[in-house]
């Protein structure tokens, strides 16, 4: 549940600790800029293929590695701010945008259900 409290709390101290967090993390880029976006675009996807492997784990082997499945979304986020920067968007206006959407679907009954534009 978003409260309103969050929200304003959200709103007060801001999201600069994703670009602060984005910054750093793309630092280490590698890839070469005619490989931007669909480099970090396909790692991002294949690095949540390895947290749906983690996942998987539970249920072939009956295992649940927390801190494994915790470093692989670490490693989906490195992909998110790398896409972020190479689409000239702060992840913090990522980060805002969906927290506020997810509160203006809540306040609207709307969590539940499927669409993008709900
Ligand atoms: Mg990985």
């Amino acid at each position: 549940m978003i409260s309103e409290v969050d929200i304003e709390a959200w709103d007060f101290y801001g999201s600069g600790q994703f670009n602060d967090y984005q910054n750093a993390a793309v630092g280490t880029a590698i890839y070469k800029s005619e490989h931007s976006v669909i480099y970090p675009a396909l790692g991002l996807a294949a690095e949540a293929g390895e947290v749906a492997n983690k996942v998987k784990k539970i249920i072939r082997d009956g295992t649940f590695d927390r801190d494994a499945i915790a470093d692989e979304l670490g490693d989906c986020l490195w992909y998110i701010a790398a896409l972020c920067r190479d689409l000239n968007v702060d992840l913090s206006v990522v980060a805002d945008a969906n927290l506020k959407k997810l509160h203006d679907r809540q306040q609207r009954g709307k969590i539940k259900g499927s669409g993008d534009k709900r």
